[in-house]
């Protein structure tokens, strides 16, 4: 039995990228960028107006309210360029976004203005620079942007678009099968029979996958039997890099996942760890036709795969697609309730958690059996209680491990 550490170690150590791809930006959420992106263009692209107003020559105006009339030459709306200088005395309406005439140096808003017979008289004072929006004042040309290894969100995309990026490369998306193992599996909204259960790591692992940035090839549903499981596994190892299975990977008699990932040669870099929940999980590395398939052999039990998922899949399907920051985050809180555990295994614990003048505390919850999913529903965090543990008094700080799912 390897420990907790060990086996993170063991599994990421495994975790190589497979290569790069070109794609538009549409539909680049999630992805992880592949190269270091300058911009080629400034944001904003020009000189412009930071709100609907009159674009004027502050000097002009200099201490003069109620005085000054400005004569209006022309009316400029976004998207349109008007290119010549104003001169003395004069101004040109621009609305938001709209590019500032060249020896304009302010712009006053329209709510300070009134505009009569093609003239306007200021009814505040004005200084330079002021609602202006200078080019490159957010990216300058040439400038870092986003940095190798970065995981696409909602912002990044929009500065990618902002700079008119159309398209970026990324890292290319392991392909993953799942298989659930076990003939007591019921698919959901089906009628229930004595003796089976709803299939609940199906579903749980398609979302979790959704998310993870993984490319989801196949789930099956295979039945306890060592020819079939064999056969399912090979075909998921051309299908793709990564298999996970859920269920079969105990001490049972019918637990029959590591003698098949045994039976098409799959080279075990670990079975079991010292952790509660997922103590049986197995981690198994081949290669086909040259190419890398990792095997993940999950427990059964629906909160032993989320958690399993969370700690080690996440991580991995980040890093082989060249994630820099890969691992879950992480926060100390402070228990809220003394926790009391054997010595040995590492314990996985779901708390609640709440902010208090800017400190965490970590209630545990109740229900943390591998197989109970609801108390899943409550929380945000897991804790790691240290396998060498047995009482943790209320008070103690722990890490909390945020989960993405
Ligand atoms: P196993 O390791 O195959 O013995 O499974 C451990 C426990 O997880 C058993 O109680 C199984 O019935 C349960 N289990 C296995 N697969 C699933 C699944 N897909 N959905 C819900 N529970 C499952
Ligand atoms: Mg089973």
């Amino acid at each position: 039995m390897v420990s907790f550490k060990q086996a993170r170690k063991l599994v990421m150590e495994k975790a190589v990228t497979l290569g790069q791809e070109i794609i538009k930006l549409d539909g680049a959420f999630g992805r992880i960028v592949a190269e270091d992106i300058h911009s080629k263009n400034p944001v904003p692209p020009f000189r412009n107006s930071a709100v609907d107003g009159y674009a004027v020559r502050s000097l002009d105006i200099k201490g003069q309210i109620g005085q000054v009339r400005l004569k209006l030459v022309a009316k400029q709306p976004a998207g349109d360029y008007y290119g010549k200088k104003i001169g003395r005395n004069q101004t040109v309406k621009v609305m938001t976004g709209a590019p500032v005439p060249p020896a304009a140096d302010a712009v006053v808003p329209v709510e300070e203005v009134e505009e009569k017979d093609g003239y306007v008289e200021l009814k505040c004072q004005v200084k330079s620079g002021e609602n202006i929006r200078e080019a490159g004042e957010d990216v300058k040309r040439g400038q870092l942007i986003i940095k190798k290894g970065t995981w696409l969100r909602t912002p990044h995309l929009g500065l990618l678009a902002a700079c008119g990026f159309g398209k970026v490369r990324v890292y290319r998306r392991p392909r993953v099968t799942v298989l659930v193992t076990g003939n007591e599996l019921c698919r959901p909204g089906r009628t229930l029979r004595p003796g089976k259960i709803f299939d609940s790591n199906s579903t749980i692992l398609k979302a979790l996958l959704e998310t993870s940035g993984a490319e989801l090839v196949a789930i099956k549903k295979e039945k306890d039997n060592l020819k079939s499981l064999v056969e399912a596994i090979r075909t998921a190892s051309n299908l793709g890099e990564i298999i996970i299975t859920s269920g079969g990977i105990s001490v049972g008699d019918f637990d029959l996942v590591n003698e098949a990932a045994k039976q098409i040669g799959g080279e075990r870099v670990f079975w079991k760890v010292a952790q509660k929940p997922a103590k049986p999980l197995a981690f198994y590395y081949l290669k086909r036709g040259g190419k890398p398939v990792w095997i993940f052999g999950l427990p059964g039990n629906p909160g032993a795969v989320m958690i399993s998922f969370e700690e080690y899949v996440r991580p991995f399907i980040k890093k082989i697609q060249g994630c820099s920051d890969f691992w879950p985050e992480e926060i100390e809180a402070t228990l809220t309730k003394a926790v009391k555990k054997k010595k040995g295994r590492l314990n996985f614990l779901r708390v609640r958690l709440e902010n208090q003048a800017g400190s965490w505390l970590a209630t545990p919850l109740d229900k943390q059996e591998s197989g109970m999913i609801s108390s899943l529903t409550l929380t945000r965090g897991i804790a790691l209680i240290p396998a060498e543990a047995d009482y943790l008094a209320e008070g103690e700080k722990v890490i909390v491990h945020l989960i993405e799912w």
